[in-house]
């Protein structure tokens, strides 16, 4: 089969030829239709220095992918050939004790597809039963190609009721923009997205914010008197990694806010504790997806109305992979899909 390989400790990706991986008693192989390019695979293919210290190549890279069932372990009952599947890109141990307990995202010995196992970049991939996400008949392909990163923005939109709150949403990347659909179809008042790119806060708009702002020519505490905002937001997303914008978050949000952090600074930042503990602020991690109630959360609100479809700006043939992960590379875009059947 073709794959997208890291061959070398080294920068770059290379189309290789290599077997068909093997499946064991409780795996499912699966012939990958599309796939989504994340930020971890820019890292991977420029081989920075967390890519250096967390991947040890040969690798077949991706994790964001759609496909249908070509094949099952012994074991497997639940699913067949023909399926249409996502799949859940952190394999867990299923021994520990968050395991044990159902809570599966809690695992702290997760393995991470196309990053410490082979993963979807390719024209088949082997995952384990327990990993398969089963979509509906009918299900949008390309939306279904992204349910990984649509699962961390639903994620972190459903970490605090958004119902009738003033949201802030920090940083307009892919996750940013699903998330800005997310909290609008949540029932949210009003949503500002603070994102430096102006391409990205034309996309936002489009994903339901009210209003889109450069952080670096307005302050947050600007739009207030605009959209009748009282203190201050009652709900905020940092989804930049940028230390200034959870600065900005924390100084923005009203007394007894939530804020939901998914973005992953490259260095140590410094917070004003004061101002958390005196609004009484509570700061959320967010990693990953809850397996699987926030899958079963993106197949609903599809279902019942969400659309994230103007977040994919690009499509290639995966043998046009490098035009793929120089436009993912760009501000100038939302999504980025693979066809590994074109
Ligand atoms: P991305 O890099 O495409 O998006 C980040 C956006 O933040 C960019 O559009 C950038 O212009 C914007 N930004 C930069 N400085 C800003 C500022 N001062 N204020 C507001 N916005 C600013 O990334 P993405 O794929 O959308 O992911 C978002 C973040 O979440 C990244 O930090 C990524 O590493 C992280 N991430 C976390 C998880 C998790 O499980 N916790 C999973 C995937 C990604
Ligand atoms: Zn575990």
């Amino acid at each position: 089969m073709k794959a997208l390989v890291k061959i070398a400790a080294a920068p770059g990706l290379e189309l290789r030829e290599v077997p068909v991986p093997q499946i064991g008693i409780n795996d499912v192989l699966v012939r990958v239709h599309k796939t989504g390019i994340c930020g971890t695979d820019l890292h991977i293919e420029a081989w920075d220095a967390w890519a250096q210290g967390a991947i040890d190549p040969p690798l077949i890279i991706g994790h964001e992918f759609v496909g249908e069932i070509v094949d099952i372990g012994s074991n497997v009952n639940d699913y067949g050939p023909g399926d249409l599947v996502s799949g859940e890109g952190h394999v867990v141990c299923g021994r520990c004790r968050h395991c044990l307990a159902g809570r599966r995202q809690l695992c702290a010995h997760t393995i991470g597809l196309g990053v410490g196992r082979d993963g979807a970049f390719a024209e088949f991939v082997a995952l384990p039963m327990t990993n398969i996400w089963h979509h509906w008949r009918g299900v949008d392909e390309e939306v279904a190609a992204i349910f990984d990163p649509f699962g961390n923005a639903v994620h972190t939109a459903l970490a605090f009721p958004a119902l009738g709150e003033d949201v802030l949403i920090s940083g307009a990347g892919p996750i940013g923009l699903m998330a800005t659909a997310v909290a609008r179809h949540a029932g949210a008042r009003h949503i500002v997205v603070s994102e430096p790119d102006a391409f990205r806060r034309e996309l936002a708009v489009r994903m339901g914010a009210t209003i889109a702002i450069d952080p670096r020519e307005r302050a947050l505490s600007d739009v207030f008197d605009d959209l009748g905002m009282v203190e201050g937001f009652d709900v905020a997303m940092e989804m930049s990694g940028n230390a200034e914008a959870l600065r900005e978050t924390i100084a923005a949000m009203a007394h007894g806010g939530g804020v939901a952090i998914l973005g992953l600074p490259t260095e140590l930042i410094s917070l004003d504790i004061n101002a958390i503990v005196l609004k009484m602020l509570t700061l959320r991690g967010i990693y990953g997806r809850e397996m699987y109630e926030t899958w079963y959360k993106m197949t609903v609100m599809l279902q019942s109305g969400l659309d994230i479809t103007p977040v994919i700006t690009h499509r290639f043939s995966f043998r046009e992979h490098e035009a793929a992960f120089a436009a993912a590379r760009t501000g100038r875009s939302g999504k980025v899909v693979m066809d590994w059947r074109a």
